[in-house]
Order: structure tokens, then C-alpha cells, then sequence
């Protein structure tokens, strides 16, 4: 799917993931992680992040007090320094980066931090995490940016057909 279309797609489909993801909670924890982590290895079989980057243009991470410490130390810049080049805090206290693309996302979508790069990073798209019942709010927002998130849903949804 182009990446332009997705957003809409993934708004207009909106509500039968929410209905999907109401009925997957009465299914066991373990169960839905196993769903999840399955659909998650297939997606990214044929998704490749090189070819994307939608989540390092589009979004940004929250980035925690030991990301600040150790980008910091890898720019070779104080915390505070890194603070106020790049971050700021938003409505929730957390940091975040002062502007979307990313500053460090190289022009080939490569990420110029990428051995220190936030844990929220590595972590994205949360998919293979376990408790995937906590994170339902969360996958429904990423489906309208991840290309492989709006893939798990669907694959998931017409399991339930
Ligand atoms: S939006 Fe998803 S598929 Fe695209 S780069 Fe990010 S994690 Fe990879
Ligand atoms: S730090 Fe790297 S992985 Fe994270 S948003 Fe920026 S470019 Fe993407």
C-alpha cells in the first residue's frame, strides 16, 4: 500500500479495528501476544524500514533520561546541550523531539544515531512486545503511520471473519 494512503485508510478501517481489538480482549494475554508476534514476522518479511521511514518523518519518539544521557554522549554534548538542540517537552512531561522528520534520519532513511537511537525506536512498532492487550490504543494510532501495523490488524481482523 502507498504510504500517502495509508493514514486514510487506516482512519477509515478505524472502527472495525476497535471492534476487533474488543473481542481479542477476552481472549488470553499470551494467546493475543502469539497472534501478534506471528503477524508481526510476516509483515516485516516484506516491509522494508529503508523503504519507509514513515514513523521517523512523521512521528518521533518520547525519548527517556538514559536516552538524553547516552545520544548526548555519542554527539559529544552535554545533556542540556542535547536538550535544548533537539527536544522538547510536551503535554504529558515527556521529551520529544522539537521537529518531525527526525534530525537524525540520513537522506537514504538511515539513522544517523542508530547505535544509540532511543529505546522507543528500537522498540517501534511495539508489535513483537509482550502484553499486547495494554498496547491496543497505541497499535490503533500506529496503524495510521506503520504500514506493517495496519497489515497485523487487517491479517488479524480476517482471521476473525
Ligand atoms: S513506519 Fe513501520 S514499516 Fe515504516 S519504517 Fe517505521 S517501523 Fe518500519
Ligand atoms: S532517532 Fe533514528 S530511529 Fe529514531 S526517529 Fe530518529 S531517525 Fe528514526
Amino acid at each position: 500500500m502507498e504510504l500517502e494512503s495509508l493514514s486514510s485508510k487506516a482512519k477509515s478501517l478505524r472502527k472495525e479495528h476497535k471492534r476487533l481489538l474488543t473481542k481479542l480482549k477476552a481472549k488470553k494475554g499470551q494467546e493475543i501476544d502469539r497472534m501478534f508476534q506471528e503477524q508481526h514476522e510476516i509483515a516485516f518479511q516484506s516491509i522494508d524500514c529503508l523503504e519507509c521511514a514513515n514513523c521517523c518523518k512523521t512521528t518521533g519518539p518520547l525519548l527517556t533520561d538514559k536516552d538524553v544521557v547516552r545520544i548526548a554522549k555519542h554527539l559529544k554534548l552535554s545533556p542540556q546541550q542535547f536538550i535544548e538542540q533537539f527536544l522538547r517537552i510536551d503535554e504529558d512531561e515527556d521529551y520529544v523531539l522539537q521537529s518531525v522528520p527526525c534530525p537524525f534520519l540520513d537522506h537514504d532513511n538511515f539513522c544517523s544515531i542508530y547505535s544509540v537511537r532511543p529505546k522507543a525506536c528500537r522498540e517501534y512498532p511495539h508489535t513483537d512486545r509482550v502484553k499486547q492487550k495494554q498496547l491496543f490504543s497505541l497499535a490503533l494510532k500506529n496503524a495510521e503511520v506503520c504500514p506493517a501495523v495496519f497489515q497485523i490488524l487487517e491479517e488479524i481482523r480476517k482471521g476473525f471473519k
